[in-house]
């Protein structure tokens, strides 16, 4: 759970903050005052139970997680946290993996993901300010040269917009790419451009690229907010005995080192919102109804995924572009990290709660790697 700091905006209007972290995992959502004075109180989610507590006071709840990143705490607490080291690697070591973002449009996904760069064009960002996508990358380049460059990297990028499908790195305007289904890869995107890279800076530059070609559209909860579902991923081709893996010729006894090829799968989910919230209307209503519709749909898969095995129906991966192409990270065999975002506002509180019990669904879900 990451929260993030109060805007000037909400300041202003003088919100109260009514989430607050309690210490180990623990977050409390209070529509009074925090319990007995936060820290130190035994709470009913001292086991990590996922379920919420909820008290008497109409919305006060406590909620269990693996990890909850206050207001304060820094980019790179944030990645060093929450596992997200511990990803890469496993991606270098042939796992799909798959980090999300999700909350409130506002809630700070894109600021998690990517920084604060996407809202300014002219400056960089500083360094301390950049999030897990640039730091996955630099651990990742990290990686392959110490291995003695025997990673082999591409990059897709994709957004589903008013599901459709399109290549943000393909040149010219996005045109609507057709998604299928076989036997052998599941549903993939047929023509998806990958582009390889081996520099820092080049698959920083693809992911400015991509970003700026992203559909986004001000509203009141955001002025850059982005109206798409965004997929980058990154492919990983590794040969175990470390190996140069070009020229294929030059190495010896193939098979003693078979290649590995793992899938590194940042998602910038659109927000959920209400659209009377958001002062949205016209193109922008389309648009929030087919976001919150394949947000529906992804909670209703991840409900499913979260009963216990053996009660497990069909999930309806088919009822979104979105869950189609997440099928493999959430119910196949890849891991998945869920990075739930909201703010701390009172204005916010029900799409907060909402929030939190969809990371806790979530969190019920197991896979199989
Ligand atoms: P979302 O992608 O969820 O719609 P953004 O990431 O664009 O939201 O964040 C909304 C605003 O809040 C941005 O101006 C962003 O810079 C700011 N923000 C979000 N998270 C943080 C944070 N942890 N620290 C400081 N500012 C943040
Ligand atoms: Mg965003």
């Amino acid at each position: 759970i990451r929260v993030r700091p109060l805007t000037c905006t909400e300041t202003r209007r003088g919100d109260r903050r009514v989430v607050h972290s309690l210490g180990d995992g623990a977050v409390h959502v209070s529509a009074t005052s925090p319990p007995g004075g936060r820290r130190g109180l035994r709470h009913p989610l001292s086991c990590r139970c996922p379920h919420a507590q909820v008290s008497a006071a109409r919305h006060d709840a406590t909620f269990g997680f693996s990890a909850v990143f206050d207001a304060g705490a820094s980019q790179e607490a944030v990645f060093e946290g929450s596992g997200m080291r511990q990803l890469v690697e496993l991606a270098i070591d042939g796992f799909s993996c798959t980090v999300f973002a999700f909350g409130q449009t506002g809630s700070g996904k894109t600021y998690t993901l990517m920084g604060p760069l996407a809202q300014s064009e002219t400056q960089p960002a500083s360094p301390a300010l950049l999030g897990l996508m640039q730091r996955s990358f630099t651990c990742l380049l990290e990686q392959s040269r110490s291995r003695g460059s025997d990673l082999a990297l591409s990059a897709s990028y994709l957004e589903i917009y008013n599901e459709q499908v399109r290549d943000l790195l393909s040149l010219g305007p996005p045109c609507a790419l057709p998604l299928r289904w076989s036997k052998t890869r599941g549903f993939y995107v047929e023509n998806q451009l990958s582009v390889d890279f081996e520099s820092l800076e080049a698959i920083v530059s693809l992911l400015l690229q991509g970003s700026q070609r992203r559909r986004t559209s001000a509203h009141a909860l955001n002025r850059h907010s982005s109206r798409s579902h965004a997929l980058l991923t990154i492919h990983i081709r590794s040969r175990a005995g470390g190996q140069s893996i070009t020229p294929p010729s030059r190495v010896p006894q193939a098979s003693a080192c078979p290649s590995k090829q793992g899938t590194l799968c940042f998602v910038d989910l659109a927000g959920s919102e209400r659209v009377k919230e958001t002062g949205s209307s016209g193109e922008l209503s389309v648009e929030a109804n087919s976001i919150n519709r394949s947000l529906l749909a992804l909670g209703h898969c991840i409900s499913l995924l979260a009963k216990p095995r053996g009660k497990r129906t069909h999930i309806p991966y088919r009822d979104s572009k979105l869950t189609r192409l997440l099928a493999r990270s959430l119910g196949g065999s890849g891991i998945t990290l869920m990075v739930a975002c909201i703010s701390p506002s009172s204005h916010c509180l029900s799409e907060t709660l909402s929030t939190l019990h969809y990371a806790s669904r979530a969190r019920r879900v197991t896979t199989r790697p």
